[in-house]
């Protein structure tokens, strides 16, 4: 069994994001960049079905030299290689282009990504990678279960679960609950050493076409100051209620 996981280079999430001053793409500068979160559910259940079926886990990320701290890291967890295709990437619909380009290329029984990045929480790349390779494809995947060629998912809903059969080659998106938080694997001292002679393989690019580009990012307006009020002071607290915030 090959696997591919799709990992995606992501700002630690208490990073604090700033623009660069024309406020067309995020300055890097000073930020620790991590495995995107449910990327780590995806890599963790690739381990495991291996530990259980046997085969290989391969991860990618198509991103320039930054991403490879990242990639060494999904190596240290255990992942066997790992590829990255040597790019910088600024549109969802290229990713999924060049991913395909490579899961074409190598040829995986399935391939496991995460069900949104959470830098640009676009949640294109998966369904738009399945459509390229015209394999089935699970959303939201919170179980995956395989039996030779035969893949039984299930899909987490607003208010309840989906069970969904696939064959074999698929993409899933993952999220917690395809492994619990528990499961989660941090590396060890043996993993970082052995890591560090496990390929790591740049490739050139197929040659995807942007299909947009971002123009420019807006952050959030600041959050207005917290006024605290006792609570033995009802009054006053419905009174701005009804007369500052107008909400009652
Ligand atoms: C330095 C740098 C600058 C970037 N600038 C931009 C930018 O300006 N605009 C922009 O849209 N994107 C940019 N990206 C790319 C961005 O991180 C994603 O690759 C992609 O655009 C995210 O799309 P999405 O939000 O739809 O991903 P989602 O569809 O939300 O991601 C879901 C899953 O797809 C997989 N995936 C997503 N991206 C990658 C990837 N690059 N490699 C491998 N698997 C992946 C992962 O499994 C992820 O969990 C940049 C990346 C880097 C490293």
């Amino acid at each position: 069994m090959k696997i591919l996981v799709c990992i995606s280079h992501v700002p630690d999430t208490t990073a604090k994001i700033n623009f660069t001053s024309d406020s067309s793409a995020l300055d890097g500068n000073g930020i620790q960049f991590v495995i995107n979160p449910y990327d780590e559910f995806g890599l963790t259940k690739a381990l495991q079905l291996k530990e259980k079926h046997g085969g290989t886990v391969t991860v990618v990320t198509y991103g320039d030299t930054r991403v490879e701290q990242t990639l060494r890291k999904a190596l240290a967890i255990g992942a066997d290689d790992a590829v990255r295709l040597d790019g910088i990437p600024t549109d969802p619909m290229q990713v999924a282009g060049e991913l395909a380009a490579h899961v074409q290329s190598a040829g995986y029984d399935l391939v496991i990504c995460g069900q949104e990045s959470i830098d640009y929480n676009g949640g294109i790349v998966p369904g738009a990678l399945a459509a390229h390779l015209d394999w089935a494809f699970v959303n939201a995947c919170i179980g995956l279960t395989l039996e030779g060629q035969q893949a039984d998912c299930l899909r987490e809903m607003d208010g309840g679960k989906e069970a969904v059969k696939a064959t074999l080659p698929m993409v899933i998106a993952g999220k917690k609950g395809l492994v619990e938080e528990s499961e989660l694997r941090i590396p060890n001292m043996r993993g970082i050493m052995t890591a560090r002679t496990k390929p790591l393989i740049p490739q050139p690019l197929a040659g995807t076409t942007p299909a947009s580009h971002p123009a420019s990012f807006t952050k959030p307006a600041p959050k207005a100051a917290v006024q605290l009020i006792d609570s033995s002071n009802l009054e006053e607290l419905v009174r701005r209620l009804h007369e500052e915030a107008k909400v009652i």
